[in-house]
């Protein structure tokens, strides 16, 4: 039993940095000494509007990376001292989607962070078959903890089926919006990112992106027009209500749609437009830790530096005014803020190779 100071959710608006024990890994568990860990929008929603997922009181955290400390019996191919990422959700391996290979449509699926104690914390458990040995990848602890924000990218592109040779258009580029612009962009197709601030846009094409748009400018489907893309793929990302509606305006028959965003409220849905139009509307959630994460990392190899994302890794007692509350308010700078437990001051995130 090891104890560690850890960021615990008792409800929302009620966030503790205290103390938690941290038990020996049972079978077929590791225990990882977090190097770091990435925040995003669902911590943002638990901690500030209501409980989706959390089981409080719970440790948040579910974006991390880190070193295996601990093994538990029974577990093969992951030694004390490597470098591991860990996918969010665990899946039972029994039930009907779990044989499909869909782990991340099981019925009794829980994520780490929400439902057990998750990596905003110094230490945390987690079983071996959601654990990845990264060790020989080359990547730094900081751009690890952005491997499974990947991983969700990896898996809404791959749902699309979107691929080289076809057009694809990104509305929104914040937190998941910029992983996936890197992910469609690597099918080789060509890619329009629709955002309503320049310097997200100035980001999308750092990314890649190979078209963008001023959200508002112009309407979405007159640019398509104007720059030839035949669209193939439109992924929603923003979740707003606007942002949906140019979608649907610019989309023609047989487009897929991806509304990757959650659109809260209750839409009006076109239905009648869709059916016309044989549209495809494909949902996606969470990730297959199986698929999606190998891939992640190397997408993440695929660039030399990913400052631009994540420039700033943060203490735990930063937490909240540096990342939850940024989130909530919408005043976020950057794409993904790190939390990195083991330090007292914030630091520059390394990337370097
Ligand atoms: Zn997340
Ligand atoms: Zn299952």
């Amino acid at each position: 039993m090891t104890s560690t100071v850890a960021a615990v959710l008792y409800q929302p608006g009620d966030l503790r940095i205290e103390p938690i024990e941290v038990p020996e890994p049972g079978p077929g568990e590791v225990r990882i000494r977090v190097g770091v860990c990435g925040v995003c929008g669902s911590d943002a929603t638990e901690f500030g509007r209501d409980l989706v997922l959390a089981e409080p009181p719970v440790a948040l955290g579910h974006e991390f990376a880190g070193t295996v400390d601990a093994v538990g019996d029974g577990v093969e191919g992951l030694a004390v001292g490597a470098t591991v990422v860990c996918g969010a959700g665990i899946s039972c391996g029994e039930c009907k989607p779990c044989r499909a290979g869909r782990t991340n449509l099981c019925r009794k699926y829980k994520t780490l962070g929400f439902a057990f104690n998750g990596g905003l914390a110094g230490y945390v458990i987690a079983p071996a078959d959601i654990v990845l040995d990264v060790s020989g990848s080359g990547l730094s602890m900081d751009t690890l903890g952005l491997a499974q924000p990947m991983a969700i990218a990896v898996h809404a592109v791959r749902r699309s089926g979107l691929g080289a040779g076809q057009d694809a258009v990104i509305v929104g580029v914040g937190g998941i919006g910029a992983f996936i612009t890197v992910a469609a962009v690597a099918t080789g197709a060509r890619v329009l990112v629709v955002d309503l601030a320049e310097d997200r846009l100035e980001l999308a094409r750092a990314l890649g992106a190979t078209e963008t748009l001023v959200a508002g400018t112009m309407p979405l489907k007159d640019k398509l027009e104007e720059i030839g893309f035949d669209v193939d793929v439109f992924f929603e990302v923003s979740g707003s209500r606007p942002g949906l509606q140019s979608v649907l305006d610019a989309s023609w028959p047989g487009s897929t749609i991806v509304p990757v965003g959650i659109q809260r409220g209750e839409p009006e849905l076109p239905l009648g437009t869709w059916t016309l139009r044989e549209m495809k509307v494909v949902g996606t959630v969470a990730h297959v830790f199986r698929t999606d994460f190998p891939d992640a990392i190397r997408l993440l190899q695929s660039r030399p530096d990913w400052t631009d994302i994540a420039p700033t890794a943060y203490p735990l007692d930063r937490l909240v005014p540096d990342a939850l509350q940024p989130l909530l308010d919408g005043s976020a700078q950057q794409i993904k803020a790190l939390i990195d437990p083991w330090i007292s001051e914030p630091r520059a995130a390394v990337h370097a190779r």
